[in-house]
């Protein structure tokens, strides 16, 4: 049987992977310091034989028993007010995690693939982004801890595949969406999604021009299965191409929630990318992956999601008090 370490297990896309290799045979053993991830999004996963769990920081030194054939390092902490509370471990995760891992692929001889991000692109100067485009990160500004943490990850990965010929993927992820998103970390979907359920104003940064594109997780878990059973070692964006600006994606929730509430304006966070696009021809020639759940379809299932938290849920600030588990 198959076994895969799953670092950020608990977290949003580390629970629909666990989910996915558990469905296609694996043996999972899936680890988080649940800083950020809620092991309510695992809690199903406890009963079945073929799953286990480490309650560990991979910035420290990583053991993991036994065989292993694949590492995905999904663990780090991903929204931008995450990044503003803890950038120290932000940091942390994505150099010194990513080493730790690399050498545990290494000692195991398993494929490693990594979680970098669109990020990397920073606020871009080529539209849509492809895989060639070097980006525009601000390396000093609050989202330098997330974006050049990635980008430290990237090279990392590469140096190990060139120097050690370890088996090596990176996928470049854009904004993705779905259940289990945490309902209070700042991120758009979400933000809108609460403020609409409890009844307030929606809150649109900027003037709302500037774009994202939205992919749903089932879409993104399948196209990270196909990257990591393949043979590409440079990056591959993995993302919905479909674009829309934020204040019509404040419509199209307004209208998914039936919510009477208004649009209010606020200051455009600094450095927030003005527009963000995938470019997927990588995917779709190597991977012959593209998405295929569209946002009408996705936002619903993830608004029947947030639907079903409790109130207690609906209300809280934090899913978790950062400060009970932060080392400095
Ligand atoms: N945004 C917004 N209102 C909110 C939260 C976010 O208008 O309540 C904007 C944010 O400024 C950005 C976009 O929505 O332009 C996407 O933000 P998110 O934090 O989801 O992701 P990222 O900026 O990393 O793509």
């Amino acid at each position: 049987m198959k076994r895969v370490l799953i670092t950020g297990a608990a977290g949003f896309l580390g629970s629909h992977l666990c989910d996915r290799f558990l469905k296609d045979g694996y043996h999972v053993i899936g680890m988080d310091n649940l800083i950020t991830g809620n092991l309510k999004n695992i809690d199903h996963l406890f009963s079945e034989d073929r799953f286990e769990f480490y309650h560990h920081d991979v910035s420290k030194f990583v053991h993991v028993p036994g065989e292993l054939d694949s590492i995905l390092h999904f663990a780090s902490p991903a929204s931008p007010i995450d990044y503003l509370k803890i950038p120290i471990q932000t940091l942390k995760v994505g150099s010194l995690g990513t080493h730790n891992l690399l050498g545990l692929a290494k000692v195991k001889n398993a494929r490693m693939l990594i979680a970098s991000t669109s990020e990397v692109y920073g606020d871009p100067h080529v539209h849509p982004q492809s895989e060639d485009y070097w980006g525009n990160v601000n390396p000093v500004g609050p989202r330098g801890v997330y974006d050049e943490a990635k980008r430290f990850q990237e090279a990392i990965t590469m140096a190990y595949h060139r120097f050690h010929g370890l088996e090596t993927r990176i996928v470049r992820i854009f904004n993705t969406y779905g259940p289990r998103m945490r309902l209070n970390d700042g991120r758009v979907l979400p933000a809108f999604i609460g403020q609409a359920l409890r009844g307030e104003d929606l809150t649109v940064f900027g003037d709302g021009t500037q774009t994202r594109s939205f992919c749903y997780v089932d879409d993104l878990v399948e196209g990270i299965v196909r990257l990591l059973n393949s043979d590409c070692v440079y990056p591959v964006n993995i993302g919905n191409p479909d674009e829309i600006s934020i204040s019509e994606f404040a419509e199209e929730i307004i209208k998914l929630t039936g919510t009477d509430q208004k649009v209010i304006y606020e200051d455009l966070p600094v450095d927030d990318p003005k527009q963000r696009q995938p470019d997927i021809t990588k995917a779709k020639d190597l991977l012959n992956w593209e998405p295929i759940v569209d946002r009408s379809e996705g936002l619903r299932i993830t608004y029947d999601y947030f639907k079903s938290l409790s109130d207690e849920e609906l209300y809280r600030k934090d899913h978790q008090t950062f400060e009970k588990y932060i080392i400095r």
